[in-house]
């Protein structure tokens, strides 16, 4: 009941958040952050028509997956090790983490093995922080461009995950940036690249993303409630 609850309030202030920066809120996918929550969860959210869910460890999502609807589309939205690649290339809609040349090549490799493409980000560290994986920015375009040669892969914009902060009108410098820099790349019209999907906010910060252009956003505990680890173990 209370899951219900939270994803329509959420979905409200998306819409209001959405509206006020002159955007139709259709564009702005909300995917539901599952990672460490249980199945009747999941399912209370599916319910509640959520058919787009982010993981962030592949075992995880690939449980999850098997147990859930098949119209649900899994977002990989944590750092993912290659090795784990073969596991979750063919559950995976949207791997949302790719921040070197060597994971996308071996996502490459694995997607040619089962003939499908992989559509990916590349995830931008666009506040510099030391804890968080990403490219820098300035790294971004010469990395997107020595992937967009790999067969099977496609690039289809940039993720960010922001500092967190206690106001997120902080984090709008950061939204602005990740959206400058997609538009920089863009028009270089790089074969095999577009860059019209950004994933940027998560619960503390998602209406000034969806303001400043996010394709989705990834709302964890904002519809399940706080998850039962510390905040440091985010990216892992
Ligand atoms: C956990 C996580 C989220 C969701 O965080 P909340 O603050 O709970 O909304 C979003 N993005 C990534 C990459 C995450 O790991």
């Amino acid at each position: 009941m209370m899951i219900r609850e939270n994803l329509e309030s959420v979905r409200e202030r998306l819409k209001t958040a959405c509206t006020e920066a002159g955007r139709n809120p259709e564009e702005v996918t909300l995917i539901a952050v599952s990672k460490t929550k249980p199945l009747w969860m999941l399912e209370e959210a599916y319910e509640a028509g959520v058919r787009d869910f982010g993981e962030n460890k592949v075992q995880e999502l690939v449980e999850k997956a098997e147990k859930m609807p098949s119209d649900i589309r899994w977002h990989m939205i944590g750092h993912l090790q290659r090795n784990k690649v073969k596991t979750v290339i063919d559950k995976a809609y949207l791997i949302h983490s790719v921040d070197s040349l060597r994971l996308a090549e071996e996502i490459s490799k694995e997607a040619q093995k089962r003939g499908l493409v992989m559509k990916i980000l590349i995830e931008v560290n666009v506040a510099g922080e030391e804890s968080k994986f990403g490219v820098a920015p300035d790294g971004a375009e010469e990395l997107i461009r020595s992937i967009a040669d790999l067969p099977g892969v496609l690039i289809c914009g940039l993720m960010t995950i922001a500092p967190f902060v206690e106001n997120p009108e902080e984090n709008r410098v950061f939204f602005k940036s990740l959206k400058n820099l997609s538009v920089d790349i863009k028009g270089k019209n790089i074969d095999n690249v577009t860059m019209d999907f950004l994933s940027m906010g998560m619960t503390g910060d998602y209406e000034v993303a969806a303001q400043e252009g996010a394709a989705c956003v990834r709302v964890g505990t904002g519809i399940f409630g706080e998850r039962s680890y510390p905040i440091s173990d985010l990216s892992v």
